[in-house]
């Protein structure tokens, strides 16, 4: 396991033994070159065969879908599956992606969480769904990933007054806003434990172990989250 760490950031040991939750790095600790998106590829080093894994192909919406199986799933940006086979997976570059697990019913989800996807509550959506398929809130723990934080993502007013007061902080006439917070705020609305929320502390925009498309733009790469049952 060691050596997954130096390819991804791996907080597997906040879920399950059985569970393997995963984000690519930017650049490999053990090789200092700068790594690809290559899905498929991660997936295989990381254990898992990649004919299982399942696709998001992400617009920023807040199309929540449960699935059953691996494959291709079209315009949404949050998948939830009970299959152990299913390896969820998504792309991030300064987005929040967000693992969510239900330890008794060994639910998973993975959602891609930017700045619309926030605001029109597909974290809500997303736990809501587990929730009516028969997860306890209390069984429930959320991971926010590495994403760009406060300190650097500065928005617009049109942007900065969909969110709630708490998670935007103003300087003279630029906005910045909080994605994990206004995150953690709709989880707790919905019973998730304070205790069970866990966020990273890597700004993407500042790390040069993260992808940040604030940062470089067009060329920027994304980080690939993977979050399956290994064994
Ligand atoms: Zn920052």
């Amino acid at each position: 396991m060691l050596k997954l760490n130096h390819t991804f950031f791996n907080i597997s040991h906040l879920f399950d033994d059985q569970i393997t939750a995963l984000l690519s790095r930017r650049i490999s600790l053990d090789n200092p070159k700068i790594i690809t998106d290559n899905r498929e590829q991660l997936a295989r080093k990381a254990g898992f065969n990649p004919q299982y894994l399942a696709i998001p192909h992400q617009v920023h919406s807040d199309i929540v879908q449960w699935i059953d199986k691996a494959g291709n799933y079209p315009n949404t940006d949050s998948l939830i599956t009970d299959n152990h086979e299913v390896v969820l997976t998504l792309q991030v570059a300064d987005c929040v992606p967000v693992y969510l697990f239900d330890k008794i019913t060994k639910t998973r989800a993975l959602v891609h969480a930017g700045w619309r996807g926030v605001v029109s509550n597909i974290v809500s959506k997303t736990t809501e769904l587990m929730i009516e398929k028969g997860c306890n809130p209390k069984d429930i723990k959320v991971f926010c990933g590495p994403s760009i934080q406060q300190c650097c993502y500065e928005v617009n007013e049109n942007v900065a007054k969909q969110f709630s007061d708490k998670s935007v902080v103003q300087f003279g006439d630029k906005f910045r806003v909080n994605l994990t917070m206004e995150i953690k705020q709709q989880l707790l609305n919905l019973d998730i434990l304070d205790a069970n929320i866990y966020q990273s502390s890597y700004c993407t925009y500042e790390s040069e172990i993260c992808h940040s498309y604030r940062r470089d733009g067009e060329k920027s790469a994304r980080m690939i989250a993977l979050f399956g049952e290994i064994g």
